[in-house]
């Protein structure tokens, strides 16, 4: 295909523009130079681009030269709130703020496809919309606000990649159905009453009341959850308490839960009230709990993940196309999959002889770059092949 060999000799300009994001890296939605950067270099190539798309958002529409449908491809651009501690020209100038997620290179890779896509554009049949999406790592996001602003309307299906550190170059992980968690968050604070440690019956010890909730927490996963079915609880922060011979007023607890099915979440969420309630009442505690939704799981579709496989394995050889175990982590990408048909998958990026052996979020975390040409290529073969299929 002509098309994935100009992305070939486009790819020492995506290295080029990773370099430079990666320089300039701006915080989850403060990303306005980088969000104009992508709206300028869009309209450079004569591709029709909407900014500021609920919130730092762009969107770009390559109209094909044929009638048919419209495929969307996303990318997201934000960076996180770390030093970089890598030893390389292209460090990040920004203190504290670091592409330690490589959401860089996706950006990278769109563009890159959008360069060859619009010099491709009187051959393709329907339309490719480019999806920049702001704000991933902090939770509203900028996938719901783009959504909400309209960012999907007229679209029939979504494709997107994760450039992944864990897996090496040159192989790709697909999953259809559920690939990544929905990924919550809970504060809970016991208010007891706190007294001399020589006279516990004098006081409510939420400490004592607190360790039974950590206790009985531990207890749903393991005896309310359908064993077939994947969750986490996990109780990461316990804090109470200033000496040995004081029992506090309150004790404070957090901790994350993840799941992949909307009914083990509300029976997660049910039975934490049910034995926070429970045990605080019984002990005289009061208490105030707080649980917050992240975002939902990605769950992929069956037939747009059998396409991708299918022009994976085109382009890097069935062996290098693996089926992944589902990952606990979250992602934004979510939201678009609960509106329209898609697959989101993993590109692998690691090499221990770059030094690309850190995990995402690590102040030393780096990739193959050829990872870039990789997703690009298998992005553009499978938006291509969803225009011209049936599905
Ligand atoms: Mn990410």
């Amino acid at each position: 295909m002509p098309i994935l060999e100009r992305l070939e000799e486009l790819y020492p300009e995506m290295v080029e523009l990773r370099r430079h994001f990666h320089q300039h890296p701006e915080l989850s939605f403060y990303e306005h130079k980088t969000s104009e950067s992508i709206a300028k270099r869009l309209a450079a190539l004569g591709i029709e681009v909407r900014t500021h798309i609920g919130g730092n958002g762009v969107v770009g529409l390559i109209k094909g030269g044929k009638p048919g449908k419209t495929v969307a491809i996303r990318a997201d651009f934000d960076a996180l709130p770390l030093q970089d501690e890598k030893d390389v020209p292209y460090k990040s100038t920004v203190p504290g703020v670091m592409h330690a997620c490589g959401h860089d290179a996706h950006t990278s890779v769109l563009l890159g496809i959008a360069k060859a896509l619009a010099e491709h554009k009187h051959e393709l049949k329907g339309n490719v919309l480019l999806i920049h999406q702001h704000a991933e790592e902090v939770a509203p996001g900028g996938a719901k606000p783009m959504i909400e602003a309209g960012c999907l309307e007229g679209v029939d299906a979504i494709f997107g990649t994760h450039i992944w550190s864990s897996v090496p170059v040159g192989k790709i992980g697909y999953r259809s159905g559920a690939i990544m968690a929905a990924a919550d968050k809970f504060d809970l604070k016991i208010l007891g009453k706190g007294g001399h440690g020589s006279a516990p019956h004098e006081t409510v010890d939420p400490i004592a009341i607190g360790t039974s909730v950590v206790q009985q927490l531990q207890q749903i996963v393991s005896r309310k959850i359908d064993p077939l079915k994947s969750a986490v609880l996990t109780v990461a922060t316990f804090q109470a308490g200033t000496a040995f011979n004081i029992i506090p007023d309150t004790a404070a607890i957090s901790g994350t839960v993840r799941t992949f099915e909307r009914e083990v979440q509300d029976a997660i969420i049910y039975h934490m009230e049910k034995i926070i309630k429970g045990i605080c009442e019984e002990n005289g505690a009061s208490y105030e709990f707080s649980y917050e939704k992240g975002y939902p799981a990605v769950i992929n579709h069956q037939a747009e993940t059998n396409l991708l496989v299918k022009n994976a394995a085109a382009v890097i050889g069935s062996e290098n196309v693996i089926e992944t175990a589902p990952v606990m982590g979250g992602e934004d990408f979510a939201y678009y999959l609960e509106r329209i048909p898609g697959t989101f998958f993993f590109t692998g990026a690691g090499n221990s002889e770059l030094g690309a052996v850190y995990p995402h979020h690590h102040p030393k975390f780096d990739i193959d770059e050829r990872s870039m040409l990789i997703a690009a290529k298998v992005l553009v073969a499978s938006v291509l092949d969803y225009l011209d299929s049936s599905i």
